[in-house]
Parts: C-alpha cells; structure tokens; sequence
C-alpha cells in the first residue's frame, strides 16, 4: 500500500502515477487519485492495478491541475473494490482523504457520525475518519489542520494520511502513526510519499515525519509539523538523501 502526493507548480497527475508505481512493491489491491484543477476536483479509483487506473483515468476525468493524492490500497476494512478505494470524500464533498493503516475503533465513530447525520457510502474505516474531520472542522468551525488534530486524538489505530479541502486547495494535511510518510522539499513545491523513491528525480532534500507528528504543507508558505497529541511545534529536520 502508499501514499503519494504533490503541490506546486508541475502537472500532478504523472508525478502521482509513476510514484505509485515506484511503490508498487509494497503490495496493494486498489488504487485511486484526486486531482484539483483549480476549479474542480476529479476522482478516478478503481480495484486493480496503476494500470488499471490511468486506463480509467483516461476516460474519466481530464488529467491536468497542480494539487493532487493517490493511493494504492490494502485492504483491511471492506472487499477490494471500487467504492472502496481511496480517495474517500467527506459528505460536503469538500475533504478528500487517503489513508494507508486501520482505524481500530471506527465502528464506535461511525455509529456517532450516523446519529449526527453523516451517511457513508463504503465499508472502510477511511471514510469514517474524513466525515470525523469534517465534522469536526465544522462543528467548531475550524481550520483543516486543527480538526485532523483534533480528530486523531479520538483514534486508536495506525495511519499515514494525506488530506485536502477543495476549497482552500493551496494546503494538503498529512499525518502518520506506524505508517511511514516522507515529504520531499523542492524549490516552491512538495511531494509527499511513502518512501523517497516516488520524488528522487525532483528533489534530494527530504524530511521523514515521524509517529505522532502532522504537517501542514502550503504552497509558497512552506511546510510546519507539530506533535499530534499536544500540538507543539516540531523543528523540521531535512535530510539529504544520497541516492
Ligand atoms: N484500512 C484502510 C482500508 O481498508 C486502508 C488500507 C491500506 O492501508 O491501504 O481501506
């Protein structure tokens, strides 16, 4: 399963799909990816291969726009198929989410999101998590990454996620617990990964967020990582990669 992401001035869509395939390796049933063209955003998921993917792609959604997450899945919660691919969108369809690990206590949620309103479409833990944000967020009218901090703090599981708004597409929030996430710094623009291998050809200067910790990447304000528990800020630490 893995997690790539981009934000900045280049085409998404390649950047996205030949990272997936770069982590193909790590083993996946599904995968899916969420553009934003600056006027909407466009989904194509699917059971199956990368391959199977662009070939959807291709005939689903035009494949331009600068911000963008895909996904390759493992399922753990609900049978590989096509709704139950990432991304997951929140009700307002506003929030679009991928999530590589397993929400332990997702049931419990999902039956408080239900009694507030919220309808799911899948059988994922994924998307009881991008409702909770959601919820969150509106509930205290909140910024995006305040409510995925608030609403980490009520799971109990593991996660790497990569999530966005679409309409304040300039800023993708990730977090990670036991899944790995790696965010490559370019000049005026970010990759997020589950390894380095997918953005090695853009840039070699690399930060690894480790458990517990969340970034906030902005497009021309840079990237700030706090702890997810008691939301203190965390010097980023970039590395130098080698290869
Ligand atoms: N638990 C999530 C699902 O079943 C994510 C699985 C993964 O790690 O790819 O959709």
């Amino acid at each position: 399963c893995g997690i790539v992401g981009y934000l900045g001035p280049r085409e998404a869509y390649p950047i996205i799909i030949e990272g997936l395939r770069r982590l193909e390796y790590r083993g996946y049933d599904s995968a899916g990816i969420a553009l934003f063209d600056g006027e909407n955003l466009k989904i194509s998921k699917t059971k199956g291969k990368v391959a199977d993917l662009e070939a959807l792609a291709d005939k689903e959604i035009t494949k331009n726009g600068n911000v963008g997450i895909g996904h390759t899945r493992w399922a753990t919660h609900g049978v590989p198929n096509d709704v139950n691919s990432h991304p997951h969108l929140s009700n307002s369809g506003e929030l679009v989410m991928i999530h590589n690990g397993i929400i332990e206590n997702y049931e419990t949620l999902k039956q408080e999101l239900i009694s507030k309103g919220y309808v799911f479409h899948s059988d994922t833990d994924t998307e009881v998590l991008v409702n909770l944000i959601e919820y969150v967020k509106k509930q205290e009218n909140i910024k995006l990454g305040k409510a995925v901090q608030i609403a980490l703090n009520q799971v109990i599981g593991a996660y790497a996620i990569a999530v966005f708004d679409k309409t304040k597409p300039e800023e993708i929030v990730i977090a990670r617990l036991g899944s790995p996430l790696a965010v490559g710094i370019g000049e005026d623009e970010f990759f997020i990964a589950s390894d380095a291998s997918p953005f090695l050809e853009y840039t070699k200067n690399a930060i690894y967020l480790e458990d517990e910790e969340m970034a906030i990447i902005r497009f021309h304000k840079g990237i700030k990582i706090r702890k997810i528990k008691d939301d203190s800020l965390v010097a980023p630490y970039i590395q130098e990669l080698q290869m």
